[in-house]
C-alpha cells in the first residue's frame, strides 16, 4: 500500500532518517563526550526488534536513505543483524541507501558482513594522521586500529570517505596532509566545522572554532578548487580538486545556508525524534512505538512530529561566545 509521504509544513519531503543505534563508544573524543560519560540504562534503549519496526515504518512512508549512527553504531552488540534486517529494504527497493558513519575502530571486522548487507559506502571519521595527536583527541583510540578498519573497507568494495572535524591549533597544520593522503586512497573528505553540544567542561569551544571559510582558502593557496553543483540536502557543499579528481565537502552547520533543503531528520536510541539538529524540540517515538503492536499510532506521531520540523536552527558564533547552544551531546543525537 503507498501511503501519502512525508511533507514538512515547508513542503520539504523528508526522505532520510539517521539513527542512532546507542550512546556508547569505544572513543571518548574530546569535543563530543567528556570522560567519565554516563550513559543510558538499556530499558531506555530501543531493541534491535524495535529499531527495526521504527526504520521500517519510515521507510514506507517515504525514507529512502538510512544512515545508522551513534555513539559508536559498530559497539551494539548484535548490530549486524539490524543491518541485515535492513537490507531487505534495499532489495525491494523501498529503500535507495543503508550507510553508516563509524570511528572506523570495529570495521575490520565488520566490513565484509557490512557489505553483504548491502552496504556500499562508509563514513570513516577521522582527525589526524599523527598517532600521539590521535591518541590525544579520541581519548581511547588507537590510529592503526582505524588505518586497518579503513584497509578492510576498501578490500570489502566499501566506498569510504573520511570526516574530519576541523580543530584550530590541532590538525590545522595537517590540511594537506590529510587531503593527500585521502587522494593516494582515492578517498572524498569532509571536513566538519565544530558544534556546540553537550557541556564540554574545560574544552573551549571558541577556541577550537577554525572557519571553513579560513580552511578552504587555504585549501585554494594548493589546489583549483571548483565547485560542485550537486547538493545532498544536507548542510554539506562540495568542490572537486582538479590535481587529484577528489571531492572535498565543508559540514558548515552554523551558517543558516542549508535548512531550506533538508530532508532529514534525526531518530535518538531511545527512540526520539529530532526534526532539527539545532533546535531542542522532540517528538517521543518510544511510547506510541511500544504502546501498540500495531504500527498505526506510531505513523501518526511520525507525521505529526514532521508537522512541526521548523524552518531553521539557532547555532550563532558570531558573537564570540556559543549561542544557541545544545544541552545534549552528538552522541546522543548522532552526528
Ligand atoms: N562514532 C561515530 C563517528 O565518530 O563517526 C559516529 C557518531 S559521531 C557523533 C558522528 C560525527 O559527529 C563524527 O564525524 C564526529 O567527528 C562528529 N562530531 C562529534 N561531536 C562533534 C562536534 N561537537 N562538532 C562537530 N562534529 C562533531
Ligand atoms: Fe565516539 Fe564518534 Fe563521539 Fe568520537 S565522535 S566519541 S567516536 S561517538
Amino acid at each position: 500500500m503507498t501511503l501519502p509521504p512525508l511533507i514538512d509544513p515547508f513542503a520539504r519531503p523528508i526522505s532520510y532518517l539517521r539513527v542512532s543505534v546507542t550512546d556508547r563508544c569505544d572513543f571518548r573524543c574530546t569535543y563530543c563526550m567528556t570522560e567519565n560519560m554516563t550513559f543510558l540504562p538499556k530499558k531506555e534503549l530501543l531493541t534491535l526488534e524495535e529499531l527495526d519496526r521504527m526504520c521500517s515504518t519510515f521507510v514506507r512512508l517515504g525514507v529512502e536513505k538510512l544512515r545508522i549512527t551513534g555513539g559508536e553504531p559498530l559497539v551494539r552488540r548484535d548490530i549486524l543483524t539490524f543491518f541485515r534486517s535492513m537490507g531487505r529494504h534495499l532489495e525491494t527497493g523501498a529503500l535507495k541507501e543503508l550507510t553508516l558513519t563509524t570511528n572506523g575502530s570495529q570495521l575490520a571486522r565488520f566490513a565484509g558482513d557490512l557489505h553483504a548487507a548491502g552496504v556500499r559506502r562508509v563514513n570513516v571519521s577521522l582527525d589526524t594522521l599523527n598517532e600521539e595527536k590521535f591518541a590525544r583527541v579520541t581519548r581511547w583510540g588507537r590510529l592503526p586500529q582505524v588505518i586497518k578498519g579503513i584497509d578492510a573497507a576498501q578490500k570489502a568494495g566499501l566506498r569510504v570517505k573520511i570526516n574530519a572535524v576541523a580543530l584550530k591549533g590541532f590538525n590545522e597544520e595537517e590540511l594537506f596532509d590529510l587531503t593527500e593522503w585521502c587522494a593516494s586512497r582515492d578517498m572524498d573528505l569532509t571536513f566538519i566545522e565544530v558544534m556546540p553540544m553537550g557541556d564540554m567542561g574545560a574544552e573551549d569551544r571558541v577556541g577550537q572554532y577554525w572557519s571553513l571559510k579560513d580552511l578552504r582558502a587555504q585549501l585554494a593557496e594548493n589546489y583549483t578548487l571548483t565547485d560542485l553543483a550537486h547538493r545532498t540536502g544536507g548542510p554539506a557543499r562540495y568542490v572537486q580538486l582538479e590535481e587529484t579528481g577528489q571531492q572535498v565537502g565543508f559540514i558548515t552547520p552554523l551558517t543558516h545556508n542549508f535548512c531550506e533543503s533538508c530532508n532529514r531528520v534525526r531518530l535518538t536510541c531511545k527512540g526520539e525524534l529530532y526534526m532539527c539538529l539545532g533546535q531542542e524540540d522532540m517528538a517521543d517515538l518510544r511510547a506510541p512505538l511500544r504502546a501498540s503492536e500495531c504500527d498505526a499510532p506510531l505513523e501518526e506521531a511520525i507525521r505529526a512530529a514532521i508537522g512541526r520540523k521548523p524552518k531553521g536552527h539557532d547555532f550563532d558564533y558570531s558573537r564570540q561566545q556559543a549561542d544557541g547552544q545544545m544541552s545534549r551531546h552528538m552522541s546522543h543525537t548522532g552526528g
